[in-house]
């Protein structure tokens, strides 16, 4: 037996010892394989509004079926669901005094809980699925066999390898791009180049929808690290672009939540990259919430609040997935084509 053996799960790449642990903490290397610490063992599931993760271009209006296991391979100082992502909080599996109850939960269990609510999609979120793909896998492909969609929330800081070994099985990604560089080395124990690679191999990968998110820190993100960002996620093909306020967690729970006027600055910002979809995220400005044609304006979709559902019927502006208005090819998934997905 070897005695240490290489996770490709993500760009860490870790070369873990007998008995040892990767990075993220969760990956473990014992009885001759690198296995998946608290493989199934579910964390949160529960069904969610798809424009919640969020998706605005993936069946809107529709409801997903969200689920997490434990586990991050990036340690966020603002991380909202450290609870379940980070290993110094008392409710992970790999902290002593863990006294959260995860739900023994198999793939099989856990699609015939989806068929069972409905949904036509489930989303892998909340923690970071790139550290249990293995369990994430396993489920889409029997989603798969069922016809329906996975969709996945995440870093995006994949190996290349785990990336072409799970790309033919995700339908949908939400993908962070949390600042730049330096960013990434403060505030997250990250890199952004992993991210902006796997973005673009997703971009180039027909039938698969990408809309990335920035949670904008204000005092932090600056103009001219929007504009960078927007200036490469457009060359990259990116379409769908959304910025969301922050508000006060975990290691940065004395910051305060950044403001509307902020938001709305970096928001005109974001307009002047070229992306066609660009929305608010955790704010009232309205205006930003609603999708309308790139081509000829027409107004598609008048909100995606999740609150009320009021205008996420697109069932009459967009047709075949095109704007019934001028026939511009409107990205996405949509209700009237599913079928065709
Ligand atoms: S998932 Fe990433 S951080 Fe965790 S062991 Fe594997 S390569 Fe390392």
């Amino acid at each position: 037996m070897a005695s240490a053996a290489l996770c490709d799960f993500c760009y860490h790449q870790c070369m873990i010892h007998q008995g040892g642990r990767g990075i993220c903490g969760i990956r473990e290397y014992r009885e001759g394989r690198v296995q998946t610490l608290g493989y199934g063992e579910v964390v949160a599931n529960g069904i969610d509004p798809v424009e919640k993760k969020p998706l605005y271009h993936v069946l809107p209006g529709s409801r997903t079926l969200s689920v997490a296991l434990f586990g991050c391979n990036l340690t966020c100082r603002f991380c909202q669901n450290h609870r379940i992502s980070q290993g110094d909080s008392p409710l992970h599996p790999v902290h002593a005094a863990s006294r959260l109850r995860p739900t023994f939960t198999s793939p099989e269990e856990l699609v015939k809980a989806l068929l069972a609510s409905g949904a036509p999609l489930i989303s892998y979120t909340y923690s970071e699925p790139i550290v249990w793909q293995d369990y994430m896998l396993a489920t889409a492909k029997l989603v798969h066999q069922e016809g329906l969609l996975n969709c996945m929330v995440t870093n995006g800081s994949f190996s290349p390898v785990s990336l072409e070994r799970i790309l033919p099985w995700i339908d949908a990604f939400n993908i962070d791009v949390k600042g730049d560089e330096a960013f990434y080395r403060d505030y997250c124990g990250g890199r952004l180049a992993p991210v902006m690679d796997a973005i673009g191999t997703i971009t180039h990968t027909p039938k698969k929808v990408l809309e990335v998110t920035t949670l904008l820190i204000e005092g932090v993100h600056t103009g001219a690290m929007l504009t960078m960002i927007g200036k490469d996620l457009a060359r990259l093909g990116v379409k769908v672009w959304h910025l969301s306020r922050f508000f006060p967690h975990y290691k940065m729970a004395d910051w305060p939540p950044t403001s509307e006027r902020f938001l709305l600055e970096m928001l005109e910002i974001a307009r002047g990259s070229g992306i066609p979809y660009i929305y608010a995220g955790n704010s009232a400005l309205s205006e930003w919430e609603q999708t309308c044609c790139p081509s000829c304006g027409t107004l598609l979709m008048a909100s995606h609040s999740y609150a009320g559902e009021a205008g996420l019927d697109c069932a009459e502006s967009v047709v075949d997935g095109k704007c019934q208005a001028c026939g511009e090819p409107v990205y996405g998934f949509f209700s009237n084509m599913y079928k065709n997905v």
